[in-house]
């Protein structure tokens, strides 16, 4: 019923994403809706749709092929984060290991670090993370307290992260540390370290009001050893890497919310037309279609938008401004959307049986996470008054 209004979107229109697609639908109906449950009940996946995943050529979808990916464009990587979003599917932390992790690794990493981890990486074989936040400092990294003390050939590290995506199952984790002390932005730089470096440790996986078969927890580093050969990027170059990667992890997490509303979306008009009340489906109040009306309209204006984004990443044009707003827009979004359409679902939607259910407590840490809805206004504000803020510097 949606496809009848919603325009068809040209950056998915080729018998390549054609086929894609139903390869996506195939592997989350055969691989990963049955074994939700037990996700669940775990706080984490199992190591086997990873590798799954990897079978099919679903991780690192745009990274080349000689490092092992699939080789194709961004587009292919935003069809898979729309499809799981679209069937509520938010257990597997693909996103942030084949969109975020792999890309730091590729623009940064030397050609021994590509070699050793993202050949790996593409098969499911080993899982990442990326550890930026502490629990004294998320919207504001420039406090990040962890250290890195130069050692010659290696660095001691000590300190801790917290609320990491993949973070238990995770085998390496790409960690922000401030390897000059004291000092601000800077001083950070990123240390690629792996879990069984001795006093690297792992806290259970959170309980958490959504997204329950998704592992999030804390790391703990007590004089972990890295080799200076894990130094990603430049000492003193982590703050900068990590802002500029931050638009691609946004876009991401604006391309999750379209393809949860529209999913939202979808089970909201199925269930309306079968409900009835008052001896009618209903669907046939007039209230029930104007909300859903609004909400096809919202989706339909942000996946424009995304698209659009999704286009510009591809070409390297994706200002930090625009990522910021497909964020906070697509999740503000997608929040509303899944309100609405619990709503029309009555007692029934406050089941965890009901999709819907799931797909409203999933969804509300978008606002959160990748940075919080207002740090997007933030930057997004910091670009209107960029001039005015330069001759402030100065005085
Ligand atoms: C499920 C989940 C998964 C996550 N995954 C990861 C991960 O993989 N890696 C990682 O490093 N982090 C991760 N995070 C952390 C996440 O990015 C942070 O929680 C987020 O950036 C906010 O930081 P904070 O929690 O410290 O909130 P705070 O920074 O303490 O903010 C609290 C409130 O103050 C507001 N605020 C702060 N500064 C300003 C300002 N300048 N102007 C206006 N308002 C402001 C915020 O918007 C927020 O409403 C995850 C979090 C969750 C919940």
């Amino acid at each position: 019923m949606l496809q009848h209004v919603l325009l068809e979107r040209d950056i998915y229109a080729s018998e390549e994403h054609k086929m894609m697609q139903s390869m996506i639908q195939d592997f989350i109906a055969k691989d990963i809706i049955d074994q939700t449950e037990d996700w669940e009940k775990n706080g984490m996946v199992s190591r086997e749709v990873w590798e799954r995943a990897g079978e099919l050529g679903l991780l690192c979808i745009d990274m080349p092929e000689a490092y092992g990916g699939s080789g194709l464009d961004f587009s292919f990587s935003a069809l898979f984060i729309e499809e799981l979003a679209k069937q509520g599917v938010t257990g597997p932390g693909f996103s942030l290991h084949s969109d975020i992790i792999a890309p730091y690794l590729l623009k940064y990493g030397t050609e021994a670090q590509k070699q050793k981890y993202l050949p790996i990486m593409a098969t499911g074989k080993i899982i990442t993370s990326l550890g930026m936040t502490e629990p004294n400092c998320g919207s504001d990294l420039r406090a990040i307290t962890t250290h890195a003390t130069d050692q010659g050939d290696h660095y001691i590290v000590n300190g801790q992260k917290t609320f990491i995506t993949n973070g238990y199952m995770s085998d390496m984790s790409i960690v922000a540390v401030k390897t000059n002390v004291g000092t601000d932005h800077e001083g950070v730089s990123l240390l690629i370290m792996e879990s069984t470096m001795e006093g690297f440790e792992k806290g259970k996986p959170f309980k958490k009001i959504g997204m329950k078969a998704q592992d999030t927890c804390e790391l703990f580093f007590d004089n972990v050893q890295v080799p200076k050969e894990n130094l990603l990027g430049d000492e003193g170059q982590g703050f900068k890497i990590m802002m500029t990667e931050l638009a691609r992890e946004r876009l991401t997490v604006g391309l999750n919310a379209i393809g949860g509303a529209e999913g939202a979306l979808k089970n909201t008009i199925a269930y309306t037309s079968t409900r009835t009340a008052f001896k009618q489906p209903i669907a046939n109040f007039q209230n029930t279609q104007f909300k859903l009306a609004e909400c096809a309209t919202q989706l339909q204006l942000h996946q424009a938008f995304l698209d659009r984004c999704s286009i510009l990443l591809s070409q390297h044009k994706l200002t930090a401004e625009s990522a910021s707003m497909a964020k906070y827009a697509a999740t503000e979004m997608h929040g509303n959307v899944v309100d609405e359409c619990l709503q029309l679902f009555g007692g029934y939607g406050y089941m965890w049986d009901y999709p819907i259910a799931k797909m409203y407590a999933d969804n509300r840490v978008a606002r959160i996470y990748a940075g919080t809805n207002e740090i997007m206004k933030v930057l997004i504000a910091r670009g209107l008054f960029k001039e005015l803020f330069a001759e402030l510097r100065k005085k």
